[in-house]
């Protein structure tokens, strides 16, 4: 079956689930068709689709080797996607700061501990693709202005420091330089233009898209679509599909619209909707990773996200109708998230837990001020307000206190076998600070299948599909199971300059 068989790779999706969910998020979509006979509105050399990492890395590194009209639509009024909202932590292996700070470090190293993460269903070859070309990457982010604290941090699941934070702790930290750099280099950028199909030529191959102008994000606008041919290519840079609710209870009825999302409202998945129905491979839609530092209390990642993901090594989750912990507080994302769901009321409503920290310990990380002060955490001078402010039992509460300090205490964590090396001389006792606590969708492991040169794979041919490549976290397989902190920022940059130069032939 060739590319351009359009409608026969409609009912294939349709057997794979897929289209239900399509239909749902993008009714007034146009969809993808052949080019003979289309009138071109405008003709470009590279169209790049989105606006985050992937797009914004991809754009300098193709304007570097030599492309002269170089186009970014981003959907959006603003630019920049979830990169500009994220943590700013930015893992790579032999970094000029672990070499300051003494850290052996390898790209091996950095792919074994991903590889663990990812539980046997991660792809190496990618994997290691990205961890050597990581600190280029991280070399792009430095040519193009970005500041990082002078530390390194080591998160959960590395085995050494080898994360970068930004001096502002946040995403935009990275794509602000990376955007004024498309700027200063002359690459065009439009923003309230959403993709809405390929325009495909007479041999299966991606030669232009149809963009529809002046779109308003969740409003139902007419706006112009416009024909534009790729000569040299299309790069799909579209981002996860987090804020997609039916798609992503399509995969996990459990991730309802009750289940929170960090994601910036754009994240849809519509770009990745049609590289299935041209042909892309899916890959691992089902593992989508919930944040379980997350609060109910404010939107996306918030304050309390930092906040818990710091006090939770010593601190105690508590069910609020029983009065005890119920999980592990350091075990994984997703034990964790599973576990606070479970927290109901006697009619089954959603109870958040809460998390309970001496204020002692909680005030040295610097989110602790701003979740009081915001109104989503809150100080207690003793148990009996806490307990009553939260509606806790009082009497197992105090028990439970008790027997948690006796942990403490012994190093040995007999309810929920917490290791409790972090914890160590820190009790539990006033004045407390208290956060509640609701899981919300963070990332989606799963996309479109692409190879090390950024190609996006046919379903029916095997091959790559002519003209098209994608990078960042549209993509799928990458990392198994579970992504590791800090490692989606080098894969979104190393994919968009792997696709950049696989189509400057470089
Ligand atoms: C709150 C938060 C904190 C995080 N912290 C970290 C961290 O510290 N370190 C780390 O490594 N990872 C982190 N992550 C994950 C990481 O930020 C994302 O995986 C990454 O930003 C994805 O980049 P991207 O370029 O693939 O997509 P995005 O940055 O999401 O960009 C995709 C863009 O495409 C646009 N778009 C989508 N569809 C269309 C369309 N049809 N037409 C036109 N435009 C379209 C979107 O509007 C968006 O702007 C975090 C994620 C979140 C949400």
């Amino acid at each position: 079956m060739s590319n351009v068989d359009l409608l026969g790779r409609r009912k294939f999706i349709a057997g794979l689930g897929i289209a239900a969910g399509a239909a749902m998020v993008a009714p007034a979509m146009a969809v993808s068709e052949k080019a003979d006979g289309v009138k071109w509105d405008k003709e470009v050399e590279i169209v790049i689709i989105g606006s985050g990492f992937a797009g914004l890395a991809a754009a300098i590194e193709a304007t570097k080797l030599g492309a002269k009209d170089v186009h970014i639509f981003e959907k959006m009024s603003y630019f920049g996607g979830n990169s500009a909202i994220n943590g700013g932590l930015f893992a790579a292996p032999g970094t000029p700061m672990q070499k300051k700070e003494g850290v052996e470090d390898s790209v091996e190293r950095m792919v074994n501990d991903q590889l663990a993460s990812g539980r046997g269903i991660a792809d190496e070859a990618l994997l290691r693709h990205v961890a050597s070309h990581a600190v280029e990457a991280l070399q792009m982010t430095l040519d193009a202005g970005s500041e990082y604290h002078p530390y390194l941090q080591q998160l959960g699941g590395h085995s050494v420091a080898r994360t970068y934070q930004t001096t502002v702790s946040c995403g935009a930290g990275i794509t602000q330089p990376l955007y004024k750099e498309c700027k200063r280099v002359g690459v065009n950028t439009h923003n309230r233009s959403k993709f809405e199909g390929f325009l495909v030529g007479s041999k299966g191959e991606v030669v232009g898209v149809k963009m529809r102008t002046n779109y308003h994000f969740g409003e139902d606008q007419p706006g112009k679509v416009l024909n534009i041919r790729a000569k040299k290519g299309v790069i799909m840079a579209t981002g996860g599909f987090a804020q997609n609710v039916d798609l992503r209870m399509a995969q996990d009825p459990t991730l309802n619209a009750e289940v929170g999302c960090t994601n910036a409202p754009g994240a849809t998945g519509e770009g990745m909707f049609e590289m299935f129905r041209l042909g892309a491979i899916p890959v691992h839609l089902a593992h989508i990773q919930s944040g379980p530092w997350a609060s109910p209390d404010e939107g996306g990642f918030g304050y309390v996200s930092n906040y818990s993901i710091y006090n939770f090594p010593h601190s105690m989750a508590i069910h609020r109708l029983t009065g005890k912990r119920f999980m592990d507080e350091i075990a994984d994302r997703k034990t964790r998230a599973d576990a606070e769901l479970s927290c109901r009321n006697e009619k089954g409503e959603a109870l958040p837990p809460i998390l309970i920290t001496s204020y002692k310990d909680s005030k040295n990380h610097p989110n602790t001020k701003k979740v009081i002060k915001y109104n989503v955490g809150w100080k207690f001078d003793t148990i009996e307000e806490l307990a009553k402010h939260f509606d806790v039992p009082l009497k197992p509460l105090k028990a439970q206190i008790e027997e948690y300090n006796s942990y403490v205490k012994s190093g040995v964590d007999k309810q929920f076998g917490k290791n409790m090396t972090k914890a160590k001389d820190k009790y539990i006792e006033a004045p407390f600070t208290v956060v509640r606590l609701w899981p919300k969708v963070h990332y989606c492991q799963g996309g479109v299948q692409v190879n090390v040169k950024a190609e996006v794979k046919d379903s029916f041919t095997g091959k790559s599909i002519p003209g098209l490549y994608a990078a960042g976290e549209v993509c799928g397989g990458i990392h198994g199971v579970s992504r590791l902190g800090s490692c989606s920022i080098p894969e979104c940059m190393v994919m968009g300059m792997t696709a950049a130069r696989s189509i400057m032939k470089a």
